[in-house]
């Protein structure tokens, strides 16, 4: 296919094998590129002679803690031809049973603090092999260290590498195929937009098992030949150290809405803290604008970006501190090697500033979902992946982000999107946590109801909240019902699940009528 080499290790280690490839904050280990690239082709090795890959696609599951070790096996798929399955170590066995079922791995992989799930697991399929990454004898670092190095198969780019399934937000977790041209071109889309390069320090302790951690933060910056230090957790205090250590010199360092604002709130945290860094990437949900203000008061570039693990990173504010404080709320411009287009609902593109779902295409955009054809022929229109969210473009060529297509509800002929509701509720001072969602409301067609978590010790009534509604929301915005709650439930990476929230509000209603 004209590819010499798509794997960025071997690139690497050729180009400059002595550079620092790998840092483990937990361990204080480290690989240059050279000594990465023969851990890889040794696992490659062990990889081809336990499940008798050539490239037959046999998934290799791993459910596991950030390492190095989980970068070893990540590449070691790719080079043996294998597809390397990534799982969410937060959910739990019963979640995890069905992407299990789905995939089917040959092989499991797992650190020692997730055995108990990993033997329930295990009655999925009693062919599949189960080994710990330990380094006692039968584990994954033992194994690669007795194996021999297997050189790289030729490249078959439309060849699937990584198997990725998506946060469960909508529904049930999906699995995204993601080829070697989708890894590469995610991986030289998210260099653009985080300006990485070989003097590039990134810091990930966000989960090598979504597409933030493991495309565009790990895959990104080793291709460009940076050096990734490896967080296996995040916890506030950690990550504001590492960002302080000169020595560690820290350039890049990316999170999701909630890593932000838990990181601001910590008693730690200091603004000459960050200020190392070229920029705080922050990505996967909604930003408030609060957030964004707060940390631009301290001299902190914090660029929103959006992106999905079907397609990687697709829009991006530029970190220029002007741009960010000039264009409030917007997720930026394309990445360099996407087609973007905004489809009105009769299948036309709308004009500047109108509503619409965004389109994409591209070299990073997955073929389609593992074993769902009708998900994937229901995602896919004449080669555009239909993203399911609500944006729109402004004038300067910025984009907006408005809702999920899905989470849009229709009150008296008016549609609404939650996402504004919940930005205006959020800004009430008492109000620490908001969703929103339509439900079926005899008058209206749909009403909207508010979920609230209050801040500990606020006392405000719904009376006070649906005045706040009213001084900055149109009244058919207004949520109908509020709701006071404890938790709002989120996914791994902090997204507000609706469908369980709109289940919850369905069997009330059950509940009521019974
Ligand atoms: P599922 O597809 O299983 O419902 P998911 O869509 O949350 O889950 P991901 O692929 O991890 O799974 O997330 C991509 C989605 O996250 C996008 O489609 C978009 O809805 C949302 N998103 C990502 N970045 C942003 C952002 N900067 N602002 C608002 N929403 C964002
Ligand atoms: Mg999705």
């Amino acid at each position: 296919c004209g590819l010499a080499t798509d794997d960025p290790i071997l690139y690497r280690a050729r180009v400059a094998g002595d550079a620092l490839a790998l840092s483990e904050i937990a361990t204080g280990r480290q690989l240059t590129y050279a000594a990465l690239d023969a851990r890889i082709a040794r696992c490659a090795g062990l990889l081809s002679a336990m499940l008798g890959v050539g490239r037959d696609g046999a998934r290799v599951a791993m459910l596991a803690r950030n390492s190095i070790d989980s970068i070893v096996l990540a590449f070691a798929c790719q080079r043996a031809g294998a597809i390397y399955v990534p799982l969410n170590w937060r959910l739990s066995a019963a979640e995890l049973r069905p992407i299990l079922a789905d995939c089917a791995p040959a092989l499991l992989v797992h650190d020692e603090e997730f055995s108990a799930a990993v033997e329930s697991l295990a009655e999925v399929d009693p062919e599949m092999m189960v080994i710990w990454t330990g380094s006692d004898p039968g584990g994954l670092a033992a194994r690669i260290e007795a194996s021999l190095a297997v050189k790289p198969l030729p490249v078959d780019a439309d060849q699937p590498c990584v198997l990725l399934y998506t946060s469960g937000t909508t529904g049930h977790p999906k699995g995204v195929v993601i080829t070697r041209r989708n890894a590469f071109f995610a991986a030289i889309n998210f260099s653009f937009v985080g300006e990485i390069g070989p003097g590039s320090v990134a810091l990930c302790d966000l989960p090598f098992f979504h597409t933030i951690g493991l495309i565009a933060v790990a895959r990104t910056t080793l291709m460009l030949g940076g050096t990734l230090v490896i967080s296996d957790r995040f916890t506030p205090a950690r990550t504001l150290a590492a960002l302080a250590d000169r020595q560690r010199a820290i350039t890049h360092y990316f999170a999701v809405p909630q890593i932000a604002l838990a990181l601001r709130g910590d008693p730690a945290y200091s603004a000459a803290a960050l200020s190392g860094l070229h920029a705080l990437f922050v990505g996967g949900a909604p930003l408030t604008q609060a957030l964004i203000e707060s940390y631009l008061g301290d001299g902190v570039a914090l660029v929103n970006g959006y992106g999905m693990s079907e397609a990687g990173t697709v829009l991006h504010v530029p970190i220029d501190r002007r741009a960010v404080r000039d264009n409030p709320g917007s997720v930026g411009l394309p990445a360099p090697l996407l087609d973007i287009r905004i489809v009105g609902e009769d299948g036309r593109d709308v004009g500047e500033g109108e509503i619409g779902e965004l389109w994409l295409r591209g070299p990073a955009v997955t073929p389609g979902y593992w074993n769902k054809p009708e998900e994937t022929a229901a995602a896919f229109a004449d080669g555009w992946y239909r993203t399911g969210d609500l944006g729109r473009r402004e004038v300067n060529g910025f984009y907006r982000i408005v809702d999920r297509l899905k989470d849009m509800y229709i009150s008296g002929g008016e549609n609404v999107y939650p996402a504004e509701v919940e930005a205006a509720l959020a800004g009430h001072p008492d109000i620490l946590d908001v969703a929103v969602l339509g439900i079926p409301d005899i008058k209206w067609g749909e009403c909207g109801i508010a979920y609230i978590v209050l801040r500990p010790g606020a006392a405000v009534t719904g009376e006070a909240i649906a005045g706040h509604c009213a001084a900055r929301l149109a009244a058919f915005k207004h949520p109908a019902r509020i709701l006071f709650v404890e938790t709002i439930p989120r996914t791994a990476s902090g997204k507000v699940q609706k469908h369980v929230l709109r289940q919850l509000h369905s069997d009330e209603t059950l509940q009521r009528q019974a």
